[in-house]
């Protein structure tokens, strides 16, 4: 029955972060995947480990899902979607109720989950806390939207009758990544269960742990047994699989723009519908005329927020050449402020990078630097407490350049470096800003509304911000230009990319 709660389901029970410091790393032991409305291990018993990124300590281990587990997991999808228990068969009203009770759950664990988002990931505890209440708010909105998906009855003459209904597309393979692990799952979950889609769920391999309380709670709230499945793994064993299992009918995927066109080029093979969230490159523009100090303070979180792993950071910071060097002397002031350090740390405002070849990767970049023609401005420092001395911290770093021919200026690093880029005008600002293959994010820092205006409209970016930087509300809508996307998630939009259009057509006789 839709909405009965099963707790006997619980697989997470006693996860043990009330007690969690930042000192040292609760073990969550070893967990098992959610398949079919079970709690299972890999069919070939493998494991993998996932680990605390601010000691390097190992947390617990997850199965290593593969092509076996999951095939398991598409048939169970399947057949939960063929069967209707979740889609066609359901009041729409019940769905949404099973969908508000997962947001009063996520609630209700915020603390717990936002703790063990910290151990799998990095990030500080009050950003995680942000990011548990918009899943529980992103749960509740998509509930809202279960009942108010309409059609519409285009006129056809006075001979018949047209009905364009809208479907769920039917099962969906989620893929997602390490950054903001429970949000970017929760943006996908969330409309596709509204639709009236079975899923599977694919978290990244260095963040598994908040998918797997998000099956639990799942299970809890009333989703029917397998209309929600986990599989845990890496990517072309847990991921892979899914692109090319005609019985997956969509897949979403938020992640790299290498693996993004993989994807797209697999899927091509079976027509599958495919929503792609892929990396940026995004310039932060600021006019002599911006407001001060928030471009200041905002241009810096644009890029040293959550350790720069956002896929719309604003690392590329443009600057009109008038103000530039007085504003990147006050944006050195403002990053001095930072303080690296465990996420679990309440005092501390940046944590490490999720894991070593993240660090290793972002590092290169920094090396590389100076010979490549930029200027090191501003380097900040690892955290000296020995406890913290196997983590993966990147400081946060500000190089300066004349232009946008250093790789630092041109690829996304995906960590906390900042670039400077000086601009004379309007018309170069725009140019520089339009001068790479992505087109997720911009931000636009002036007082003049007029320049605001025109400046929004010409960015060839799906997210224009003005005066402010990186707010993505759950109401609103997000996606790339170019190469940062294809399709567009969250608000009304998210839901056409789980629905179907069906014309029928009625012949009244005539
Ligand atoms: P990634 O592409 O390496 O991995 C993302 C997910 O894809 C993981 O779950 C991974 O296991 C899986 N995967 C890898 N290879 C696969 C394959 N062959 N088949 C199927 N699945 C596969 O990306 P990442 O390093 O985890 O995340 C960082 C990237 O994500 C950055 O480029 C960032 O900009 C992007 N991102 C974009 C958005 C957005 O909304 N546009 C949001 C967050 C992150």
């Amino acid at each position: 029955m839709i909405g009965a709660a099963d707790p006997v389901r619980r697989n997470n029970y006693g996860l043990g972060m009330d007690n969690a410091t930042s000192r040292d790393t609760p073990g969550i032991g070893h967990r098992q995947m959610f398949i079919g409305g079970s709690w299972v291990d890999a069919l070939d018993g493998g494991r993998f480990v996932t680990v605390n990124p601010a000691t390097g300590a190992e947390i617990g281990s997850v199965p290593r899902g593969r092509a076996a587990d999951v095939d398991r997991a598409v048939a169970a999808a399947r057949n939960a979607f063929d069967s209707g228990r979740w889609g066609q068969s359901v009041a729409e009203r019940d769905r949404a109720r099973v969908l508000f009770r997962m947001a009063d759950l996520v609630r209700e664990r915020r603390d717990d989950l936002a703790r063990l988002e910290v151990l799998d990931c990095g990030k500080p505890i009050g950003d995680a806390e942000a990011d548990i209440d918009e899943v529980a708010f992103m749960f509740e909105y998509y509930a809202g939207w279960a009942t108010k998906i309409m059609g519409d009855i285009p006129p056809v003459g006075p001979d018949a009758m047209s009905l364009v209904v809208k479907e769920p597309v039917g099962v969906c393979g989620l893929i997602v990544p390490w950054n903001y692990p429970m949000l970017m799952a929760a943006q996908k979950v969330a409309p596709a269960l509204a639709a009236g889609c079975t899923v599977v769920l694919k978290p990244a391999e260095q963040t598994p742990l908040s998918a797997l309380v998000m099956a639990e709670i799942a299970a809890e709230a009333g989703v029917p047994d397998a209309v929600f499945n986990v599989v845990t793994g890496v990517g072309v064993e847990a991921g892979e699989p899914m692109l090319t299992d005609p019985r997956v009918d969509k897949i979403s995927f938020t992640g790299s723009l290498a693996v993004g066109r993989h994807i797209q080029r697999t899927c091509a093979d079976d027509l599958k519908r495919v929503t792609l969230e892929l990396g940026g490159k995004s310039p932060n523009i600021v006019f002599a005329d911006a407001p001060m100090p928030e471009a200041v303070s905002g241009s810096c979180l644009g890029v040293f927020g959550n350790q720069g792993e956002v896929c719309s950071a604003g690392s590329r910071v443009l600057v009109q050449r008038s103000i530039h060097d007085e504003f990147v002397a006050a944006m050195v002031a403002e990053t001095e402020a930072i303080r690296l350090g465990s996420g679990l740390d309440r005092s501390v405002t940046m944590g490490p990078l999720v894991s070593a070849a993240q660090m290793e990767r972002v590092n290169g970049f920094i090396d590389s630097a100076p010979a490549d023609g930029a200027r090191l401005v501003h380097a900040g420092r690892r955290p000296d407490d020995p406890v913290l001395a196997g983590g993966f911290f990147v400081p946060p770093m500000i190089f300066a350049v004349d232009d946008q021919r250093p790789r630092i200026a041109r690829e996304e690093i995906f960590g906390p470096v900042m670039t400077v880029i000086p601009f004379d005008d309007e018309a170069e600002a725009i140019r520089l800003a339009h001068d790479t293959e992505y087109g997720l994010a911009a931000a636009i820092w002036t007082t003049d509304i007029s320049r605001a205006m025109r400046t929004a409209r010409a960015l060839r970016a799906g997210v224009v911000w003005v005066n402010d930087s990186q707010p993505a509300p759950s109401e609103a809508m997000w996606g790339g230009y170019k190469q940062s996307g294809v399709g567009r998630e969250l608000g009304p939009y998210a839901l056409d990319a789980y629905l179907e259009s069906k014309q029928i057509y009625i012949n009244l006789g005539g």
